[in-house]
């Protein structure tokens, strides 16, 4: 948190006592003094007493657990708050409950020129399937309107979203009638968040900030970038929370960069790496993830946007400027990809310069024996979301489907 987080009628000295403390300084703290918003101690018990009469207040936290703030790894500010103050599909149980939550939002909003929704999964519906472009015109009245799957990585959109894309059609993983995909999805995205205006977009911010706060989530990771949101959006929300009180945002750019020039310009726009959700691949709920072996329900390995060489290249042009480097992986061969490629740049480099940089994984879900040691060898973080396993693991869910239960067996 910022400093002028804490309010000017705080006490100057606290202490707290007969908790359980979580702090390396000292695992078997029960209590602390905080002096002016900043710990000023951790100890136990017996320490405590000695500061008893001359702290200006004493709590006594009755067995609460104590820890740090949280660190959120893996944001999209922007969405997350969109999601906040806008259509949250993530309770919708059925299709037709979807539908319904569309027209309400659409009625309640009557000038947005874009209507905006996030969350739905179609793998959780007895319908098992999306809507459809007819029942989204029909839902949303004739008005642009894009709704993102809950792994952001397809959605569904209206017919006069779609006008607004001159050419969509053409493009990768457009279809006609079933959710869009890969370059399709990244051109009504980007139709649909140009949208947005400016205004919205900080109170979406604020609103994500706010959040985060509310649930003791003292730093955030924005992964922004060229294929996800806007340079405006992405130095905006920085100004905003180094401006406002609330959490801290570290920055991360995810464009993919050759040379120090390259290097230089992520920098500069305030980033402290060119990471985050660098594509190597997609996801698994929208059969983009890229796999060694084929999908279960699917004749074909997903998708590749970025190979070893590319990766190597990224790897070596950001740890010789200073820079962390990091990608999106989520298949078992696109994280192979990123382990070689990484590996490669060692070769050129030096291991201990690669391990030094500390460059990082997003999601790493579908590891392996061997990844694991390329992970631990190149000193690779995987920034890992086990949630995620809740929302769609076990032998039912939508990772078994899939990818057959062995497999999804081993995820995250
Ligand atoms: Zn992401």
């Amino acid at each position: 948190m910022n400093d002028r987080a804490a309010p000017q009628s705080e006490p100057r000295t606290v202490l707290l006592r007969g908790g359980d403390v979580h702090s390396p300084a000292d695992p078997f703290a029960t209590a602390m003094v905080v002096e002016r918003g900043h710990v000023a101690w951790v100890g136990s018990e017996g320490a405590a007493d000695s500061f008893a009469s001359g702290v200006d207040e004493t709590v006594d936290l009755e067995g609460a657990l104590v820890t740090p703030a949280f660190t959120d790894a893996h944001v999209h500010t922007t969405a997350t708050g969109l999601a906040l103050t806008g259509l949250d599909l993530s309770g919708a149980r059925t299709l037709g409950d979807a539908l319904a939550l569309v027209r309400a939002h659409r009625t309640a909003h009557p000038g947005e020129r874009v209507l905006i929704g996030h969350g739905w999964d179609a793998a959780r519906w007895p319908e098992r399937r999306a809507p459809s472009r007819r029942e989204l015109d029909e839902a949303a009245d004739g008005r642009p309107l894009y709704l993102t799957r809950v792994d952001v990585h397809s959605a569904v959109v209206s017919t006069a979203l779609l006008d607004q894309v001159p050419g969509v059609a053409e493009l990768a993983g457009f279809h006609q009638d079933a959710p869009l995909t890969g370059d399709a999805h990244h051109a009504v995205r980007a139709a649909a968040h140009a949208a947005v205006t400016p205004a919205q977009r900080t109170e979406a911010q604020r609103a994500a900030r706010a959040h985060a706060a509310s649930l003791g989530i003292g730093t955030l990771h924005e992964c922004a970038g060229p294929d996800i949101s806007a340079e405006d959006d992405f130095t905006g929300l920085l100004r905003l929370a180094d401006d406002e009180a609330g959490p801290r945002v570290h920055g991360y750019w995810a464009e993919h960069v050759s040379d120090d020039k390259g290097a230089a310009r992520v920098r500069e726009l305030g980033a402290v790496g060119a990471a985050g959700d660098l594509f190597v691949d997609g996801s698994l709920g929208s059969h983009t993830a890229w796999l060694a072996e084929p999908y279960a329900d699917a004749p074909h390995t997903g998708a590749a946007h970025l190979d070893a060489t590319d990766i190597a290249a990224h790897v070596t042009a950001c740890t010789e400027a200073g820079l962390q480097a990091g990608f999106h992986a989520i298949g078992d061969a696109a994280i192979g990809a990123v382990v070689a490629g990484t590996r490669a740049a060692a070769e050129r480099l030096g291991l201990a310069r690669i391990r030094a940089a500390r460059h990082r994984v997003e999601h790493a879900e579908m590891l392996t024996p061997e990844t694991v040691a390329g992970f631990a060898e190149l000193g690779l973080t995987a920034s890992v979301q086990p949630a995620f396993d809740a929302a769609w693991g076990g032998t039912e869910g939508m990772y078994a489907d899939r990818l057959g239960e062995a497999r999804a067996g081993t995820l995250n």
